[in-house]
Formats: structure tokens, sequence, C-alpha cells
């Protein structure tokens, strides 16, 4: 483990026991933390990768979605004492501990939202969001479909797995990016057993500032918006999707990038639209100066 990694950790543990000195006994950790603290040589780092790290696969390729489980909050024990020798502090991360417990407050609060009644009846999860809460990229879709409802985190199903390739496509991984959707809840059908309907504007209306919350508290450098309704959602604009995509927007001073939805390109799977949505990706990996080869810059151009 390299010297900033274990710097860190001291930090981690002193914050910690400062806690347990003031009688704290448990902290609750979020499973964004918690899968963070899963790669403990990655922490340190910015968010994406090192430029050399790693060369990304196109997306035609290889397919390994990511499904986890559903969120579930943890409780982990007060650490031990320090020994004696261990080294000075770096001045921490007092404030990214108050980041990660707003974020889990923002979270619970959402988790037990009741402002939609006839969602909150008919849902099985609130899915929150998912990824690294320091990202500097976040893709924000629509609203969660019959999986993402199931297993409480969005964008799992047919068209989550090719975000996530798309992802993957970049030279990243879904844990290096922030996932989240306009509405928290699936949009219900009643009198239907399958199918999806889009968020009503009410429901948009209602469910948009734990959204809102969620971005400012991430900061990201740059947000993908996917398809119309989260184009819509965050913009407030209606000018169609076909004409704002690829042409960089601002949303509360962040650049936002509207793209077509994965879910769209699984209904046309004309090479020219994956092109487009590629295109309007290698804009949002210019913007955040990651490194892009050859290869990746001509994925989807015909030979
Ligand atoms: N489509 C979305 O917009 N969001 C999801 O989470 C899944 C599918």
């Amino acid at each position: 483990m390299s010297a900033a990694y274990h710097d860190l950790l001291d930090a981690t543990i002193q914050h910690l026991e400062g806690l347990k000195s003031r009688g704290v006994r448990h902290v609750a950790v979020a499973p964004e933390t918690l899968r963070a603290l899963a790669q403990p040589a990655k922490l340190p780092i910015a968010n994406f990768p090192s430029p050399i790290a790693k060369v990304a696969a196109p997306p035609a390729i290889k397919t390994e979605p990511a499904i986890s489980m559903p969120p579930k909050k943890t409780i982990v024990p007060a650490p031990k004492p320090r020994t004696p020798d261990a080294k000075p502090q770096p001045p921490i991360t007092s404030s990214s501990a108050e980041k990660a417990a707003a974020f889990t407050a923002l979270r619970e609060r959402a988790l037990a939202c009741v402002k939609c009644p006839h969602l909150a009846a008919s849902r099985t999860t609130v899915v929150f969001g998912v990824g690294n809460i320091d990202a500097q990229l976040m893709f924000v879709g629509e609203a969660p479909g019959a999986d993402e409802d199931e297993q409480g985190e969005p964008f799992v199903g047919r068209a989550g797995q090719l975000l996530t390739k798309i992802i993957q496509a970049t030279g990243l991984e879904r844990k290096d990016v922030y996932i989240a959707n306009i509405l928290k809840c699936r949009p219900d059908t009643p009198g239907q057993s399958a199918g999806n309907r889009p968020p009503t504007p009410e429901e948009r209306a209602t469910c948009i500032p734990y959204l809102q919350e969620q971005i400012d508290l991430i900061k990201p450098r740059a947000i993908v918006a996917l398809g119309a309704t989260a184009v819509d959602g965050l913009l407030g604009k209606t000018l169609g999707i076909t004409k704002l995509r690829g042409n960089w927007q601002t949303y509360r001073g962040i650049p936002l990038m509207p793209t077509y939805h994965p879910a769209y390109l699984l209904r046309n799977q004309a090479m020219s639209e994956k092109r487009k949505v590629w295109e309007d990706i290698l804009q949002v990996m210019e913007k955040l100066e990651m490194p892009i080869s050859e290869k990746q810059r001509n994925f989807f151009l015909k030979a």
C-alpha cells in the first residue's frame, strides 16, 4: 500500500477516535462508502483511473454487468486505539466525513419518503442512487424499472447493462461514477402486470429535490442526462432530446451533456445512433480531461 493510503487510514482512525472520545460507539456507513472501503488502494486517488492504468474495451465486446444487491445500512464498530508510534496526521477530511454523513442522512430521508403515496404503496424499494459520492461524472436517468425496483439499484436491467458498457468504454467502472434517476420510485402501472411509464410532472417535481441535493453534495464536474425525461427534468426544457443531444447545457453551474437513453439504443441498434451517443460521451471525456485512445475515438465508425 502507498504512503498516501496509510496517511489516509491514519487520518480516518484519528477521526473515528475523536468521535469515540466524544462517546460515539457506532457510526453509520453508507453503502457507497463501504464499497469504496473495499477498494483501499484506489481510495486516495482522484476519481478517474490514471491515464495509463487502463485500456478501455469497445462497448460491443465485453459484457460484465455490475449488478449489486439492494443497499443496506451497515453499522461498523468504533476502532481500536491507535498505536503510540503512529505517524503525524495530515489535515483531514472532516469535510469528507461531513459529506458522507450528509449523504447518508439524505439517503435515509429518501428511503422513508411517502410524498407520492401511490408510489410508496407500489414500490419494493426506493432506488436512491449508486456509485462514488466524490465522482467527477454523474449519470442521470428517468426512473427505476422492475429490475431496479427489485434490486434497489439504478440501471441494473437491460438498459443498465448497456449503460455499464458505455461507462466501461470510457475506461471507468460503475463505482467511479455516480448514477441516479429523476424519480426514485418505480412509476406504478395499476392494472398492468408489466411495463413502464414515464414519471408525471407532479411526480418529477416532488422527487427532484432529492436529486438536486445529491448533485449539490457530489458536485460532479459533468452530468450526463440520459434521455428526454432526464433532460427535461433537470433543465425544465422540452426542446426535444434529438435537438439537445450533443450540445452542452448547464445545470446549477455544472456542464450537462444530454444524450439518448440506453433504452433507445436497445430499440434502435443502428451503428449511427450508437456513434451519436459515443460522440456525446467523447465530449464528456474531453471536458473531464480523460485520456482518449485512438481506438476509443473510432468506436462505432465504420471501417
Ligand atoms: N431506466 C432508467 O432511466 N433508470 C433506471 O434506473 C433504469 C432504467
